[in-house]
């Protein structure tokens, strides 16, 4: 039988191969959310993902007071004084102060400080004038000048933290303003993760003809870091089925997600998908993308499997793609409204049809105009043009040739845009 010759050369079209969203899809169809929650300290929580709203229980501000260092007033009494007043006393930030302003009165106030009640402006102290402890005003005053009000910033009952968010800076801030010491939080999953390949050495031993540094575990590795997520480095199994199937159902005993790379394409030492086949379930195992095309995804009794492809920057690429979001849905994220931007490509790409590719990009802004440019060799084995890029440039399977000008769908990273 003749294999499909001439739709290979003239386009990338695998009819055995999903499209990506179709994949995404049937990922996030299959990922459980994660339901046990931690109770844990704020300062431990940057970075985890709140298990359920908070609400403020009291307003913030809490009592009405001065924005700046000055003099708080009533508008009437200067009006009545000719815009002088006496400084009757001072708030200071940290005292209760409760007097009123008498008629003729001022008080002196600092930022933060409480103001009387009756106040209803704060003049700043480099625009008045002091005579002795008579204070002259500027005679152009607005109401409610400088006075923060109660309830301005966060009102009691407001929600400050929404289920689904991760913990940032800002929220260490919000949470301990409101005198909150402790959040819920999901607890992280843990992934647990293996290199495949007879090729493989580790990174302290001599290099032999033949034979690779395993870099992808610490590709990986520092991709997973950057996660809230209990991390199990596996180490390296050989091309051995046997061996595969013993690591992966001990991988699946405590593991929510189990990541390999290599071994999954069709080469005759590519035993991931026949060793998965035995322990689990292959629910796919090829993508219409580029680079990225072999990528068993399947289940291990409850965890999820992500067998990525040997190369590097189709392990980097694939794990930003389809792992991400599945992480995403375990924590039952918020999703955030995708900026996309575009860039007008420096020179001309060209790509077969059949396959969504992403290609390595620096992506660069100049008088307000978006331009990018790939960063070297597309390979999926030439990391280094990775580590030029700061964006993808997402080029869909039906393009195949783009002209020098026109304009792409970049996506950023390790950018800031
Ligand atoms: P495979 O999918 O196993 O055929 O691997 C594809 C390519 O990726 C081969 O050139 C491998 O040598 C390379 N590769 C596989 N695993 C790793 C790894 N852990 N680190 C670096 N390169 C790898
Ligand atoms: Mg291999």
């Amino acid at each position: 039988m003749h294999k499909n010759i001439k739709n290979s050369c003239v386009n990338d079209f695998d009819p055995s191969a999903l499209d990506e969203i179709t994949a995404v899809k049937q990922i996030l169809k299959s990922i459980k959310t994660i339901k046990k929650i931690e109770t844990i300290n704020i300062m431990d929580s940057l970075g985890r993902i709140a298990s359920k709203n908070i609400k403020s229980s009291i307003n913030i501000p809490s009592f009405r007071n001065s924005a700046m260092d000055g003099y708080a007033l009533n508008i009437k009494n200067l009006e009545k004084n000719k815009y002088s007043l006496k400084e009757q006393g001072i708030s200071l930030a940290g005292q209760a102060y409760d007097k009123k302003l008498k008629d003729k009165e001022t008080i002196r106030v600092m930022t933060g400080a409480v103001i009387p009640n009756n106040a209803d402006a704060v003049i700043m102290k480099e625009m008045v004038d002091i005579e002795g402890d008579i204070i002259l005003f500027p005679n152009f005053i607005q109401k409610n000048q400088n006075i923060r009000n109660i309830g301005e910033d966060i009102k009691k009952g407001d929600i400050v933290i929404k289920k689904g968010r991760q913990i940032n800076y800002v929220d260490l801030g919000i949470l301990s303003s409101l005198g909150i010491g402790k959040i819920d939080v999901f607890r992280k999953p843990i992934i647990s993760f293996f290199s495949t390949g007879d090729e493989l050495i580790s990174i302290n031993k001599k290099l032999k003809k033949g034979l690779i540094y395993d870099s992808n575990r610490y590709l990986l590795f520092g991709l997973l870091s950057e996660l809230p997520v209990q991390i199990k480095d596996m180490g390296v199994v050989k091309d051995n089925e046997e061996i595969l199937v013993k690591k992966l159902k001990q991988c699946a005993k405590v593991s929510d997600i189990i990541i390999t790379t290599g071994g999954v394409s069709v080469g005759d030492a590519d035993y991931i998908k026949s060793a998965l086949k035995k322990v689990g379930k292959v629910n796919f195992w090829k993508i219409a993308i580029k680079p990225g095309r072999p990528l068993a995804y399947g289940k291990i009794n409850n965890a999820s499997f992500f067998g990525l492809p040997g190369n590097p920057v189709s392990a980097a690429v694939t794990f930003q793609i389809f792992i991400i979001p599945a992480i995403k849905k375990m924590f039952q994220m918020i999703a955030s409204s995708k900026l996309t931007i575009k860039a007008q490509v420096k020179s001309a790409l060209s790509k077969k049809k059949g396959r969504v590719e992403y290609k390595r990009g620096l992506l660069e802004q100049k008088d307000g105009v978006n331009t990018v440019n790939t960063t070297g060799l597309q390979g999926s084995n030439i990391l280094s043009s990775l580590s030029k890029a700061n964006c993808y440039i997402r080029l869909s399977s039906e393009t195949e040739k783009i002209k020098k000008g026109d304009t792409v769908e970049v996506i950023p990273f390790n950018i800031n845009l």
